[in-house]
């Protein structure tokens, strides 16, 4: 066994200042993601600052907004009043993750922030960029089926693993964040990465600094959303390819969408040229296949998971007629 010291403050400001001043030091929240990596000896750090005494569990109405605690329980906000009502395509897709054991101990920060799934990473036997930069990456001729179409590079094909994120998002979330330099506020759009030549940073989060709530604002997407999520099984597996699907419907007409991808990207893949062209098109699968269309523009697949540039657009229509089925 690798040795690790333990802290568990209680305030936020202590647990950043320890995170900030030590190289070395990691937060963890439910543990389901870090201590999986330290067993197998992928992530080494020589100390745990356990957050889960600090007050950043309350999912609750802030100036207009659903503020989601960053230690709120991933099935919590699944079951929650607030969110069921306000944001039900969230409490979808975190019921398609993991399975209830695990929902039951993961939280929302570490949700957003959980490690890539690419097997190379978590086999020390072999070169992987993410887990020792410089080293190569395993992946790009080796097997591929579950990497990236989308924004991929020559350092690093894996994708984002959580279906959280797809939905975040989607739903425009902006994550709360406090550091040693102070509060600050980050789309959720800006805050994961594409590998390009740095593939072992996997968010804009800077040392130190604790993920402490996620906003989403106030929006129309109650009634018509779907998140979809294709799977080798019903339980326990990852994304081969996820939909987060909203639509905002009048009369049978889309005022606006909002669409994102999963199993597809490094980060959290959102369709801002199928979603401008769904606006003002009647809802009908005519304009969903369009819209496919244009989401997969650009896709590039390797030599295992060229079923993703298929699979991708099918998913994509299959969401956008359960969103607009919904009632
Ligand atoms: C068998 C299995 C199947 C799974 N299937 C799925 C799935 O289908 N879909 C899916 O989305 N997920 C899936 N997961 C992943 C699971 O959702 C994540 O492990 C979980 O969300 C991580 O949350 P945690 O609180 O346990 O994080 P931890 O393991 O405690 O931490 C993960 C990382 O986040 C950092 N961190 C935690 N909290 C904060 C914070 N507040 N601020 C800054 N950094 C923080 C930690 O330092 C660490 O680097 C699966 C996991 C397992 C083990
Ligand atoms: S895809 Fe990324 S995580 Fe996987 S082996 Fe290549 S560098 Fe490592």
């Amino acid at each position: 066994m690798i040795p690790f010291q333990y802290v568990k403050p209680g305030k936020p400001q202590a647990a950043i200042d320890t995170v900030a001043k030590d190289q070395t030091a990691m937060f963890i929240a439910g543990g389901t993601n870090l201590l999986d990596l330290m067993k197998r000896g992928v992530m080494n750090p020589e100390k745990l600052v356990d957050i889960n005494k600090l007050p950043l569990r309350k999912i609750e109405k802030e100036n207009g907004n659903t503020r989601i605690g960053a230690l709120a329980l991933n099935s919590a906000v699944a079951e929650d009043k607030l969110i069921l009502e306000k944001h039900p395509l969230l409490a979808q897709a975190l019921n398609a993750g993991a399975s209830a054991q695990l929902r039951n101990m993961a939280t929302v920060g570490g949700n957003i922030m959980q490690r890539v799934r690419c097997s190379y990473f978590y086999d020390l036997a072999t070169p992987c960029n993410k887990r020792e930069p410089g080293s190569g990456c395993s992946a790009l001729q080796g097997y591929n089926r579950m990497h990236a179409i989308f924004g991929h590079s020559d350092k690093c094909i894996a994708v984002n693993p959580s279906d959280m994120n797809i939905a975040l998002v989607a739903l425009d979330a902006t994550v709360l964040v406090s550091g040693p330099k102070g509060d600050r506020k980050i789309p959720f759009a800006e805050f994961h990465r594409l590998p390009g030549d740095t593939p072992h940073i996997d968010t804009n989060l800077q040392k130190g600094e604790l993920i402490t709530a996620v906003d989403i604002s106030e929006n129309p997407y109650q009634k018509y959303v779907h998140y979809l999520k294709v799977r080798d099984r019903n339980s326990y597996a990852f994304a081969l390819v996820s939909v987060a699907a909203a639509l905002d419907l009048a009369g049978g007409t889309i005022k606006s969408a909002r669409l994102a991808m999963g199993g597809v990207a490094h980060k959290p893949w959102r369709l801002t040229e199928a979603e401008q062209f769904l606006a003002g098109k009647p809802a009908t699968e005519a304009s969903f296949r369009q819209a496919a269309e244009i989401a997969m523009r650009g896709a590039k697949a390797f030599e295992h998971n060229q079923f993703k540039l298929k699979l991708g657009p099918n998913v994509l229509v299959q969401a956008l007629k359960n969103a607009a089925g919904a009632v």
